[in-house]
């Protein structure tokens, strides 16, 4: 399943570039363009889900081997032991960018506090 209108489904296609740094059959895992942190990796599921609600509904499965390949970066990036962060923008009052379900893995240095004022 694919969107042609989707930067995230271009991204799988290989239409468009990324640093690839971990795949499965069904999930790709790419270094975010503009990194917030030191380790800053977007994991989606290679076919296309607009939000995590999408893809809990359609996929449970697909929705665990998502969350199980965020683990992995995070262990690849070694920051399971230093602390890492998961965070999935659903919707407008998350300010989510993209319509292509994505997980944001961040790491590398101290995150703050969960969730600005
Ligand atoms: P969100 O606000 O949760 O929808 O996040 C979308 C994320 O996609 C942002 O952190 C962007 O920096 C990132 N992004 C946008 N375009 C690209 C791209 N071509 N390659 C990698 N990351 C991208």
């Amino acid at each position: 399943m694919n969107d042609n209108d989707c930067l995230f489904c271009k991204i799988v296609a290989g239409e468009i570039p990324s640093k690839r740094v971990r795949e499965t059959q069904r999930v790709l895992a790419f270094r975010d363009i503009n990194p917030k942190t030191p380790t800053h990796v977007l994991v989606i599921p290679k076919d296309h889900y607009a939000d995590v609600a999408d893809l809990v509904h359609a996929d449970p499965e697909l929705a665990a081997e998502t969350l199980a390949v965020a683990a992995a970066v995070a262990d690849d990036e070694g920051v399971t032991g230093s602390g890492w962060r998961l965070l999935a923008n659903s919707g407008p009052d998350a300010g989510q960018e993209v319509f292509h379900m994505h997980l944001h893995v961040f790491g590398g240095k101290p995150l703050g506090p969960m969730i600005s004022a």
